[in-house]
């Protein structure tokens, strides 16, 4: 069968482009390996930015969640702050739905989705590619690797091997039923900087349940665990559940370089294009705009080099300084003794509900420059962050 586009990989990034592709008149087909809908790692949190680039999808389509209108920054002793506002900062959802609603509304809109079905190589074929799976093969003229972290496109295609060590985020998370913790916030997001490197932990009201969860640099895994078993046992009353929650972990590759995301008409949005924010660990924003900005790419029929330029220019800047104020501070534990705790407070809320574009991470990074602070910089970090 001979498709426009084939896409690996049916996550936010890979149904969204095959979303906005079939609106565009393409006949687009999207595969994944997983039997849907499936679990996904993550904390569920769709910021308001993200909300914009999906317009009502979401709002009106009958999905849970839910809707996010505070900000709490926690410190290491319990202090803690908060910001309230008027209009929704976002919401949190389940992934298992969210995805899955995602490619239903691809589905309406004309792709064709197989899943339990991997692809698995590729050969150029006249002037297209024969794309191989384990459901045997397809045709297309354009192959798109939505594939996540490992993607398996970028690596029969040369695009990309492995990713480096440094550049490598781990992050782990939990759902707790709302019976199980001591502290009830319906509509507050709660942000709290554990003592790891470019670490972040988070508390965020789902439908029913509290997603919990510790983010920061692979290498420094172990802390990472023991601050995501101190969060839990700080956060949910009845400890003899804690053996029986289900913990989900997953890497994350951080972006913060320029690395190459195409050839031909090959090309990998999302987490396999390595579009995750360092500083907050948000992915799906990128994985949605990096979708966008490909649909368009395809519909005007610029080649790889104009996808490459459109993202880097749209997210390179940003990305730097976002990696550069995720180790700048070394460990954030101490912001609070250090009096920055409104600073990044106001920080959190920028990253929620502004764009890229708008030079989000450069505002924060202009706006918590003003005040001084400690250089407990580790140099090397800073050294391959800045000479790649
Ligand atoms: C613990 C954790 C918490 C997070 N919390 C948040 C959050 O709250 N908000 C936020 O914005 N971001 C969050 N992120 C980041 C976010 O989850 C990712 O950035 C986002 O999922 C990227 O979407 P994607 O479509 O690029 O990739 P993915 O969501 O990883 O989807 C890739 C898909 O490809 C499929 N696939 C893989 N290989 C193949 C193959 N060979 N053939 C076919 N299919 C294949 C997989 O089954 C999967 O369905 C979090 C990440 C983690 C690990």
């Amino acid at each position: 069968m001979k498709y426009d586009a084939v896409i690996a990989g049916a996550g936010p990034s890979g149904a969204f482009c095959s979303l906005k592709l079939a609106q565009k008149g393409f006949k687009v087909l999207v595969l994944d390996k997983c039997r849907f809908p499936r679990e996904k790692a993550c904390g569920g949190l769709l910021s308001q930015k993200t909300m914009n680039i999906l317009e009502n999808y979401v709002l009106t389509g009958g999905m849970d969640f839910n809707s996010i209108n505070s900000i709490c920054l926690r410190g290491d002793s319990n202090e803690e702050i908060f910001m309230e506002t008027r209009i929704p900062l976002g919401i949190v959802v389940q992934r298992k739905d969210f995805d899955q609603f995602l490619i239903n509304k691809a589905v309406e809109a004309g792709a064709t989705f197989i899943d339990n079905c991997r692809f698995e190589n590729y050969t150029s074929e006249s002037g297209g590619y024969k794309i191989q799976t384990t459901r045997g093969d397809f045709y297309a003229d354009y192959l798109i690797g939505a594939d996540g972290y490992y993607s398996n496109v970028a690596k029969v295609s040369n695009i990309r091997n492995k990713w480096n060590r440094w550049e490598r985020g781990l992050a782990i998370s939990a759902q707790v039923p709302d019976e199980y913790v001591i502290r009830k916030r319906d509509n507050t997001v709660e942000f709290y900087f554990p003592g790891i490197l470019a670490g972040i932990g988070w508390y965020f009201p789902g439908k029913g349940y509290y997603n919990i969860g510790v983010g920061g640099i692979a290498i420094d895994s172990k802390r990472i665990i023991d601050a995501f078993k101190h969060l839990l046992e700080r956060e949910v009353k009845n400890k003899t559940i804690l053996s029986k929650l289900k913990l989900n972990s997953a890497f994350l590759p951080a972006g913060g370089r320029f690395r190459k995301i195409s050839d031909g008409r090959i090309f990998l949005l999302g987490d396999a294009a390595g579009f995750v924010d360092a500083f907050s660990g948000e992915g799906i924003y990128y994985a949605l705009r990096s979708a966008e900005i490909l649909a368009d790419v395809i519909n005007q029929n610029k080649d790889f080099r104009e996808y490459a330029r459109m993202c880097y220019s749209t997210f390179l800047d940003e990305f730097r300084l976002s990696a550069f104020l995720s180790i700048f501070f070394g460990n954030k534990k101490n912001v609070f003794k250090k009096g920055l705790q409104y600073r990044f407070l106001k920080a959190l809320y920028m990253i929620m509900t502004q764009t890229p574009e708008s030079m989000c991470y450069k505002k924060i990074l202009y706006y918590l420059a003003t005040k001084s602070f400690s250089f407990d910089v580790p140099l090397l970090w800073l050294r391959r962050l800045m000479l790649g």
